[in-house]
């Protein structure tokens, strides 16, 4: 059998940090499409700032004051995705 093994620190599909952990927000609503956008608060275009992480799955973590928080936010929605993902073998 061929199964996929993790081994340390794994990228996870469709789980990306936006711009390193840039801070986003508010959260503007297309209306047309129903998609959310995020706008990045931070004009210098550094990672620090008060705001949102936002993972490209859609997730966003609470407003947060520095892209290493931000950052820490994402390695725990991670682990998250990856416990759920091993629960969810089946049964
Ligand atoms: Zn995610």
């Amino acid at each position: 059998m061929n199964r996929p093994q993790p081994h340390g620190p794994i990228r996870l599909r469709g789980h990306e940090l936006y711009s390193e952990g840039a801070a986003f927000g508010p959260p503007s609503l297309d209306a047309r499409g129903g998609r959310t956008y995020w706008g990045r608060t931070n004009p210098l275009g550094g990672t620090g700032g008060v705001g949102r992480g936002v993972c490209s799955c859609g997730s966003a973590s609470p407003v947060l004051d520095s892209g290493t928080k931000r950052k820490q936010w994402h390695r725990e929605h991670k682990a998250e995705i990856r416990r759920e993902q091993a629960a969810g073998t089946g049964g």
